[in-house]
């Protein structure tokens, strides 16, 4: 008996649930998603669920811009029609210990750019990133931030929260009830290409039919592109969220992030959830880059050295001087995940070229949740009707680095390069790679 689907998603994810559910709004009649192993057990479950504007930084423009805001009105409207998500509209906080600090933030952000850009694009639209002082910041965050330990601050209102596991579950339920099929344990051991065009995948309980598959299967996304010749230039880096016991946090907080805590840590992001800290940061050492060149992924990230965490712990006792409930906590749950960086920062969004049919959304740069949504849709509507009004996918085609990058590795390069201007306040052109061998 054949199995067909109009549409497969590979991959259940919140970038796959929501290119799942867009198809449907798009029209698409049978839609088949399938994931390995439970829904949202990969990346998804470790996203710090920060819904921001980040097109202020470069090299993002008004493209990602739009993709932001169309994020946080579609987080908006799932939280209204009564699922869950832990939506928050608390703003986003940026704040610098000291001056030279401040000036990196000001410098990096383009805060007054983004201001002009902005207030160009929609007129108004957006609540603009204000320079706050000290006091301010201990205030926005009801004292979790105390005024002793800071400089000063960039407040962006229009900024959101939401929960990643309830974003996952919400997006399912929506899935399902129009009319959505999930497969969840049933992985993809290959995908079906025949004269150049994609025909369905195979998994070990038969073959699936479709003339249209859609891989966002994350970090894993290579190894299925894999055996058909294809390399996608993007490197998973591992990185953790923690979350505490009960703190009293104020729910009303906006997301922290204090830059330039240490040389070794450019960010430590704090947010409160539901009273408890969740909070983490960038770390720069092992095990960040463990999976770079891996020729076999671990299916579930649970298992990760903690050598990270214990880093974020130890910058974590310096900055409790003026973070006090970093001091106060005795508890820790933990979750790791592995964003995908490509070398421009930014996402593959399209057709994958040479098999028709095949398209992909992968590359996420640690930040799927707030772009998932808006690139879905863009990517949903050139599929079904092949352009957007909500964006061009010119930005994030796949093939756009013309084969430059061929291993891991010179991705890895890239993104290393990148971090360090961006540390330094440069901005950094989006030329070849310095790693091309
Ligand atoms: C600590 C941390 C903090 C973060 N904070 C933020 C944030 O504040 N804001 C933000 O926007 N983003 C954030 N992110 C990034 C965000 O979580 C990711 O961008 C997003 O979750 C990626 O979703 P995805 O669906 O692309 O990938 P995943 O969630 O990894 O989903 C891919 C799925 O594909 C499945 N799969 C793999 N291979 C197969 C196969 N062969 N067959 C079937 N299924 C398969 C996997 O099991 C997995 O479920 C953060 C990430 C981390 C780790």
């Amino acid at each position: 008996m054949s199995d067909r689907a109009d549409a497969i998603v590979v991959g259940g994810g919140v970038q796959g649930l929501a290119t799942a559910v867009q198809l449907l709004d798009n029209g698409v009649e049978d839609v088949r998603l399938l994931e390995r192993d439970a829904l949202c057990s990969g990346t998804s479950a470790a996203g710090a669920g920060f819904v921001g504007l980040w097109a202020m930084a470069p090299p993002y423009d008004e493209r990602e811009l739009a993709v932001e805001r169309y994020g946080i009105d579609y987080y908006r409207r799932l939280q209204e029609r009564a699922l869950d998500i832990g939506f928050a509209q608390n703003g986003l906080l940026f704040v610098a210990a000291d001056e030279p600090t401040w000036n990196t933030v000001e410098g990096t952000w383009r805060l007054r750019d983004h201001l002009d850009r902005v207030t160009a694009a929609r007129p108004g639209a957006d609540p603009e990133p204000v320079e706050v002082s000290a006091e301010r910041v201990e205030e926005l965050t009801g004292g979790t931030v105390l005024a002793r330990g800071v400089h000063r601050g960039a407040f962006q209102a229009a900024a959101a929260q939401v929960f990643a596991p309830k974003v996952g579950t919400a997006l399912a339920t929506r899935f399902v009830e129009d009319g959505g099929k999930i497969d969840a344990r049933r992985p993809v051991t290959r995908l079906t290409v025949e004269d150049g065009r994609v025909r369905g995948v195979e998994t070990p309980s038969g073959r699936v039919e479709s003339d249209t598959v859609i891989v966002v299967a994350g970090a894993w996304t290579n190894e299925l592109l894999r055996p058909l010749g294809i390399y996608l230039p993007f490197v998973p880096l591992l990185t953790s969220r923690i979350i505490t016991e009960p703190l009293d946090v104020p729910v009303d907080m906006p997301v922290t992030f204090l830059v330039g805590v240490s040389p070794t840590m450019p960010l430590l992001w704090l947010r409160s959830h539901e009273g408890a800290l969740l909070w983490g940061g960038v770390y720069l050492d092992a095990p960040r880059e463990a999976l770079v060149d891996s020729t076999e992924l671990p299916e579930r990230f649970d298992e990760i050295p903690i050598d990270g965490v214990q880093q974020c712990v130890r910058i974590a006792e310096q900055v409790s001087a003026y973070v006090p409930a970093l001091a106060r906590y005795r508890s820790m749950k933990l979750k790791h995940g592995a964003p995908c960086y490509t070398p421009d920062h930014r996402a593959l969004v399209g057709a994958v070229p040479g098999v028709d049919g095949l398209w992909v959304l992968a590359g996420d740069n640690e930040a799927g949740l707030t772009h998932g949504p808006g690139f879905a849709k863009a990517l949903a509507d050139h599929i079904v009707r092949g352009d957007s009004e909500l964006a061009d996918l010119a930005a994030w085609r796949v093939d756009r680095f013309d084969g430059r990058y061929r291993t891991d590795e010179e991705v890895a390069d890239a993104v290393r390069a990148a971090l360090t201007d961006q540390a330094e306040g440069k901005e950094r052109p989006l030329g070849p790679p310095t790693a091309v061998r």
